[in-house]
């Protein structure tokens, strides 16, 4: 499922969003500002480290848990 976490830029609000489109621009559920940054999704199964290993054994085999 498309859920992508988004950074509030106006009210440093953290939310999430559904992205049902590819071209769907997320409102901040706080101020509905639609300046808002995208922030990489936390795989809830890669058991951390994401974000300083990617690539580097991804998919060869281990854990894979999803
Ligand atoms: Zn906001």
């Amino acid at each position: 499922m498309p859920v992508y976490e988004y950074k509030c830029n106006k009210c440093k609000a953290d939310f999430t969003y559904l992205k049902l489109r590819a071209d769907d621009e997320p409102l901040c559920p706080g101020c509905k500002s639609a300046d808002v940054t995208k922030k990489m999704s936390s795989f809830s199964c890669s058991g951390g480290g994401f974000s300083g290993g990617f690539g580097s054994g991804f998919g060869s085999g281990h854990g894979g848990g999803c």
